[in-house]
């Protein structure tokens, strides 16, 4: 369980969060909607251990993250989160494989090891043939694939996502969704999914929004999820 209670965080004089809290369960996919710049990446930045609250705390498991220094909160992101944002942010030199290989070799994994293991994620993404090409000759929909091959393979305990289709097409962008949903629900992976796209958190077993840095409305579950 990640938890996020009454937090604050200014930018300068920008008050970005403002007494925010919201409690992820193990297991479920949120999706965390709301205007632009209501806060939305600031809280996951949080919850992630990325941004340091000014007040209010983080908590993982029962443990404030919040108060931890940076090798440790780095050391908590490498080995228990995973992360996939709007632009895939790959490597554009480095093959698609070893793009997605770059977790397990952070972690530890031998070289072997962890493309043969990266590998594993290509027929399953639709990605067959791509595991040499270099990230940044691949499309758009396929890069976006390879970011979410790349944030689940070390099976983290949380999926941390910002607008993982904004810069896709909506038939593309519903085709990585599903990809999303099922490869978490399969590995058990927990997912907080920032979107202001609804058709997007449709995929999420329930939805909060953020408005002016708080998160001021929770929908009831979705009826059969
Ligand atoms: P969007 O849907 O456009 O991505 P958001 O809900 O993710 O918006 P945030 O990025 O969390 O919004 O921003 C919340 C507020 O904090 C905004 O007023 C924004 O301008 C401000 N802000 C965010 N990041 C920074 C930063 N690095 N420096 C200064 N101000 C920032
Ligand atoms: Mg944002």
């Amino acid at each position: 369980v990640l938890e996020a209670e009454g937090v604050h965080l200014s930018f300068g004089s920008t008050p970005a969060l403002r007494g925010a809290d919201l409690t992820v369960e193990r297991g479920e996919i949120l999706a965390v909607m709301g205007p632009s710049g209501s806060g939305k990446s600031t809280l996951l930045h949080c919850l992630a251990g990325i941004l340091v609250p000014d007040a209010g705390e983080i908590r993982f498991d029962g443990r404030r993250i919040d108060g931890l220094g940076e090798s440790e909160r780095s050391a908590l992101r490498r080995d228990r989160f995973g992360f996939v944002f709007q632009f895939g942010q790959l490597v554009p030199e480095l093959t698609a494989e070893e793009n997605v290989a770059l977790p397990l070799l952070l972690g530890g994994m031998r070289r072997a090891a962890a493309v043969q293991r990266a590998r594993s994620w290509f027929g399953r993404l639709g990605l067959d043939g791509l595991e040499q090409r270099r990230s940044g000759e691949l499309s758009g929909g396929q890069a976006q694939r390879v970011a979410l091959a790349r944030g689940l393979v070390a099976e983290p305990e949380i999926l941390f996502t910002d607008e993982p289709t904004g810069a896709l097409d909506s038939l593309t962008g519903e085709q990585v969704m599903a990809l999303l949903v099922s490869a978490a629900r399969e590995q058990g992976t927990t997912v907080l999914l920032v979107t202001h796209d609804a058709r997007v958190a449709a995929y999420a077993d329930r939805e909060v929004v953020v408005r002016d840095g708080r998160v001021n409305s929770y929908s009831s579950p979705r009826v059969g999820s």
